[in-house]
């Protein structure tokens, strides 16, 4: 059953500053909103403010420079992602994890932006974010910080976010460009589903990295492999970052299990 808030929607990131910082304690900031709204309607949370980060111009912008690289606004939607024909030929990986990111009608609405910040383990885009070494820029009251997605997530759904803090925009830097690999993610049923477990792949200036979701408190980065340490020991560097749980959808066993056998298929196909 919903409640009465108060809506409000900005239209200029400095009108969204202000208000944040006048609702620190009683405000939600709403993008796609297919986090959110579960959550009020559940009860789970009860915001006063709910202030939408839509309206912001140019927060729907996903643009690519060879400068700045791959820089997508906060109102950025999964979709906007998979139409964008820069992030298809130049960071394919981002886009297959977009792909697996729920359905169409999801993906229609649910923003880059609100996967990241809603800091969930099985957050389908986070792999493909922590791979491509993508920053978060945050602005407040008090100025922009940027912070690597390597240092973003805290916990599970939690985040360096500060209260009246606002992620304005993601980055991929243009050295990331032209990286390859794939995502791999178990689901209980072949349609949209949250992931039993996901593990990226991705080859970047000969080094090997691995991005792996459902498989601790927060998504995981594994980097620093060769081709010449071989596949065994990948897998014995990821099992040993990851922390896999029991949960309704599987044992932390079966996870671990999938975890090497996707390192295993992957580390086949990607040449
Ligand atoms: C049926 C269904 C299936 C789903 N399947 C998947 C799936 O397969 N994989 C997956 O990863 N997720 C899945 N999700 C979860 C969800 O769709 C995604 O996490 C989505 O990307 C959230 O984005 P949103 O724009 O809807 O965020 P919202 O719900 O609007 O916001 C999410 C959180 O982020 C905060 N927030 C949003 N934008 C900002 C901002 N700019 N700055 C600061 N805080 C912000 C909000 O206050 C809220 O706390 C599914 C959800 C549903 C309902």
């Amino acid at each position: 059953m919903l409640y009465e808030f108060r809506y409000r929607a900005p239209k200029t990131a400095s009108e969204m500053i202000r208000l944040l910082d006048d609702h620190r304690d009683d405000g939600k900031i709403l993008a796609g909103g297919t986090d959110l709204l579960p959550n009020i309607r559940d009860g789970n949370i009860r915001p006063a403010v709910v202030i939408d980060a839509k309206k912001i111009q140019s927060a729907d912008s996903i643009a690519w420079s060879a400068s700045e690289g791959l820089v997508m606004g906060n109102a950025v939607t999964i979709n906007d992602v998979l139409r964008c024909r820069e992030a298809r030929e130049l960071f394919p990986v981002l886009c297959d994890c977009a792909r697996q990111l729920a359905s169409h009608q999801i993906r229609n609405r649910a923003t880059v932006a609100g996967n990241v910040v809603n800091a969930s383990p099985c957050a389908d885009m986070a792999p493909a974010l922590l791979c491509l070494d993508a920053f978060a820029v945050l602005e407040s009251a008090s100025g922009t910080r940027q912070v690597p997605f390597s240092e973003f997530f805290t916990g599970v759904k939690h985040t360096v976010l500060k209260a009246g803090e606002f992620l304005e925009k993601i980055i991929i830097p243009a050295s990331a460009a032209g990286a390859r690999g794939y995502y791999l993610k178990l689901k209980r049923i072949a349609g949209h589903d949250l992931g039993i477990i996901g593990v990226l792949m991705v080859r970047r200036n000969n080094g090997i990295r691995f991005g792996v979701s459902s498989a601790a408190p927060t998504p995981v980065l594994v980097d620093g492999m060769l081709d010449k340490d071989g596949v065994d020991a990948a897998i014995v560097k990821v099992l040993a970052a990851i922390k896999p749980i029991d949960d309704i959808r599987a044992s932390g066993e079966y996870r671990a299990f999938m975890a090497s056998t996707y390192i295993r298929r992957l580390w086949q196909e990607i040449k």
